[in-house]
């Protein structure tokens, strides 16, 4: 096949992009143009400080399509809530610790998961990165080598060396995901309400902290990865704990 063949020629890649409250629209339109440059297309916004904006589309080049079409929306979780692999993108170590693949890894991975639902992968602000309340939605991280002593790329950097990594990956011959894929994010995120309700309704949580030992179990789940059946089985426990306790179930 030849070089500049794929992935546009072939189906496309059902892998987006979000950004995070990006501060500087010049760095939406110089995304949005890596993006078109490696075959993606699929531009999440979430909650941009300037968008749209005449700065992106100069800095799109011919990529302003991507702009006409990039959904933008308020929080994290409406740009994943579909998503089933979703990579967190950073600079630099987390106090929040995920599975970290290498960019390569995340090339192959995201092109491997996204025959089963989108991946989405995620960038965060220009000064803050993303915070631990997104990363926590998160299923892995990705660190591009770079300088130690210097690793904080531009974002729209960071999205040109990732999206080409997806593109090599693509290029080479698609894998076919062997492992069950991951749960949707939005069936995530009820679990963990539900688990929150269930755990309370027990009497478990300590009112004074009730994060906490939901962040934990978070993390649990994290590393575990629950398939759609296991966690529908979870939730079939959950319920069971909540009617033993004498509590309506109905809140997951
Ligand atoms: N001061 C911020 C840096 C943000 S740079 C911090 O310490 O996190 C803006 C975004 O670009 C990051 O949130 C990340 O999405 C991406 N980025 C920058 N350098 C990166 C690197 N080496 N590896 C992966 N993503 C990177």
């Amino acid at each position: 096949m030849s070089l500049n063949s794929l992935p546009l020629n072939s189906k496309p890649l059902n892998i987006r992009i979000v950004l995070v409250q990006t501060w500087h629209p010049g760095n939406i339109g110089a995304a949005a143009r890596a993006m078109k440059n490696m075959g993606l297309d699929q531009l999440v916004l979430v909650d941009p400080v300037d968008f749209p904006s005449d700065e992106a589309y100069s800095r799109a080049g011919q990529a302003t399509d991507l702009l006409d079409n990039a959904r933008v929306v308020a929080t994290l979780d409406e740009a994943i809530a579909d998503c089933g692999l979703v990579v967190a993108t950073s600079a630099r170590e987390r106090s929040i610790r995920l599975p970290a693949f290498s960019a390569e890894a995340c090339g192959r991975e995201a092109v491997a998961r996204q025959a089963q639902a989108p991946v989405a992968l995620v960038f965060g602000r220009e000064r803050m990165g993303l915070h631990n309340d997104d990363i926590q939605r998160c299923h892995a991280q990705v660190n591009i080598d770079a300088n130690p002593e210097y690793p904080v790329l531009n974002l729209s950097q960071a999205v040109q060396l990732l999206c080409y990594e997806v593109f090599k990956a693509a290029r080479a011959e698609r894998p076919t995901p062997v492992e069950e894929a991951y749960p949707l994010h939005a069936d995530l995120e009820r679990f963990y309400d539900h688990l929150g309700q269930a755990l309370d309704d027990i009497g478990f949580l300590n009112p004074a902290h009730p994060g906490q030992a939901l962040e934990h179990l978070r993390a649990l789940f994290r590393r575990a990865r629950p398939t759609a059946k296991e966690l529908r089985l979870l939730r079939g426990v959950l319920s069971a704990a909540q009617q033993a306790a004498g509590k309506d179930q109905s809140a997951g």
